[in-house]
């Protein structure tokens, strides 16, 4: 599925990040910027050591940040870290976390003259976020900087299995749905 936002595109397709031609990719990640298991284990193994190397240098990024390193032996040059928070209720500022590790990617890419970069769905797997309300606050938080950032010609939503693909297409069918 893909939508044009001005002369930009927002693309869902589903499938494997490490795998994906954009300029970056986006990691699920800690705030530690530890590898871990799930998105974060997958894009090390493919990417290799020089990713863990970098991100150790930098150490730390808290909730709600992004960070930036190599691409190492990915296509992509460039691993954008987001750290996504962690859900409990929706009632400890989940909602603005999760929509700033989003905007928070988006300016490092803008900053680093990247153009099209891929997304995972942070902060719905170990994390525990319920994936209907994060495809919302995703795609809605994307759509937003993009309309104002032309720059990004690309953003791409690599979403892991048939049931996230679907949740994030019923949430950008609905959000194009309701205009704005
Ligand atoms: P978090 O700790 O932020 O919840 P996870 O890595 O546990 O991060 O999960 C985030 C999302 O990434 C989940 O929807 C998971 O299914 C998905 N995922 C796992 N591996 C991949 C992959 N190779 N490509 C894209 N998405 C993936």
């Amino acid at each position: 599925m893909q939508v044009k936002i001005g002369d930009s595109v927002l693309e869902l397709v589903e499938g494997d990040i490490t795998q994906q031609d954009t300029e970056a990719i986006v990691n699920a990640a800690n705030e530690q910027l530890r590898v871990g298991g799930g998105v974060d284990g997958a894009i090390n193994r493919a990417g290799g050591p020089q990713i863990q190397e970098e991100a150790r240098k930098i150490g730390y990024c808290p909730t709600g940040r992004a960070v930036i390193t190599t691409g190492g032996n990915l296509k992509a040059r460039w691993v954008i870290h987001a750290v996504g928070p962690i859900y409990k209720d929706g009632r400890h500022g989940e909602p603005e976390l999760l929509a700033s590790a989003y905007r928070e990617s988006l300016k490092l890419a803008s900053a680093q003259g990247i153009r099209s970069l891929a997304f995972p769905s942070l902060s719905t797997g170990v994390y525990g976020y319920p994936v209907t309300e994060a495809a919302r606050i995703a795609l809605k938080t994307v759509r937003e900087y993009v309309k104002e950032h032309p720059e990004i010609q690309l953003v791409r939503f690599v979403l892991f299995g048939q049931p996230t693909y679907q949740t994030f297409a019923e949430a950008l069918a609905e959000l194009q749905g309701g205009g704005g």
